[in-house]
């Protein structure tokens, strides 16, 4: 069951436990059963999981049920606490896992806790990829999310065709750990440039000019973003708020950024200034909406009625 094959790469016949069925993980959870990969899934949500087995899954009811005879733990959960708990708690991955395994964790974390695992993994004997995960949930639908890898060569080989079966798109960002702060860089982009959207949309409707208008001439400049042309399009303009990403987890994520920046004596203000608006828009019901629905918040605050795409 732990064997792997002489070049390295994971057997198609070993078990894959996979930790955190959410908006993210049940998508690429279903993926790896879709193509063909034994999986055993767990999560809190009874519901989530009851999916996954739908597509041909097993079901644990615990972290240790999942990891027992498994060959390779993929964990995608929220936030630190989560990734700590499920990994080093006495009831977790690493209690229950034999050496010569393989952890990938695919949550977004800060530094300190992606080499604490690490670390402990390798006091194990255990091998340890981090590999966060890039773009919106739709593309982890589709099976074409991009991953930001943090491994050895060895970790890489193995964890290589999971990730294949999940995304189109794997950047090896440098060894264990690296995956983890690349994704840290690159959400502190995205969130705010989400802030930033809401805030431009916000101005332009107050000034009286079309949504549509807007965005196909901010996608003509230097103005063109992601968050604009394919997040904010795709979801809160076409009347979409539903997550998607939390505005809690890109809050999350900007105080992560804004904590390493802070541990390395950097002043990131226009940083300071986006977690105001994502502090206070989590402080209600926007907390578990779609990132892009920054825009309703920001028109909330306003009193301005919140624009849509026309159909
Ligand atoms: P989510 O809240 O939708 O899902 C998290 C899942 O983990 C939930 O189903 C929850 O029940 C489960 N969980 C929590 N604690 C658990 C435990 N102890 N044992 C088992 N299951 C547990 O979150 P998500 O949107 O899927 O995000 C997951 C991670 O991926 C986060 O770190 C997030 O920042 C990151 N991410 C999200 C997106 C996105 O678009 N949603 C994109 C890229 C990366």
């Amino acid at each position: 069951m732990n064997e792997q094959e002489s070049d390295g790469r994971s057997n198609m016949s070993e078990t894959i436990a996979f930790i955190g069925l959410g908006a993210m993980g049940l998508p690429m959870a279903s993926n790896l059963v879709r193509k063909g990969f034994a999986v055993v899934g767990f999560d809190l949500d009874r519901g989530k999981l009851d999916t996954l087995v739908g597509l041909g899954a097993r079901a644990a009811g615990s972290v240790a049920e999942a990891v027992t005879g498994a060959a390779i733990v993929v964990t995608m959960l929220p936030a630190p606490p989560h990734v700590r708990g499920v990994i080093l708690g006495g009831e977790g991955v690493l209690a229950n896992l034999p050496g010569g395994s393989l952890v990938i964790d695919m949550s977004t974390v800060d530094p300190q806790t992606t080499d604490d695992v690490a670390a402990a993994c390798k006091e194990r004997g255990v091998a340890f990829v981090d590999a966060p995960v890039g773009r919106l949930v739709s593309h982890a639908e589709r099976g074409e999310s991009l991953f930001m890898v943090g491994a050895s060569d060895e970790g890489f080989a193995r964890a290589e065709p999971l990730l294949q079966a999940m995304g189109t798109t794997i950047h090896r960002c440098g060894p264990e750990g690296s995956g983890t702060r690349m994704k840290i860089v690159n959400n502190y982009l995205a969130v705010i440039g989400a802030q930033l959207t809401a805030e431009a949309i916000l101005l332009g409707t107050k000034l009286g000019l079309p949504v549509d208008v807007m965005k196909a001439v901010s996608g003509g400049t230097t103005a063109t973003n992601g968050q604009f042309q394919i997040n904010f399009a795709t979801k809160v303009l076409k009347g979409d708020t539903a997550p998607g990403f939390t505005i809690d987890l890109a809050h999350k994520d900007l105080m992560l950024a804004l904590a390493a920046a802070a541990q390395q004596r950097l002043g990131l203000p226009v940083g300071l200034a986006a977690a105001g608006a994502l502090g206070a828009a989590r402080g209600g019901v926007y907390a578990t909406r779609d990132f892009s629905a920054l825009l309703d918040y920001a028109c909330d605050v306003a009193g301005v009625v919140p624009p849509r795409l026309p159909d």
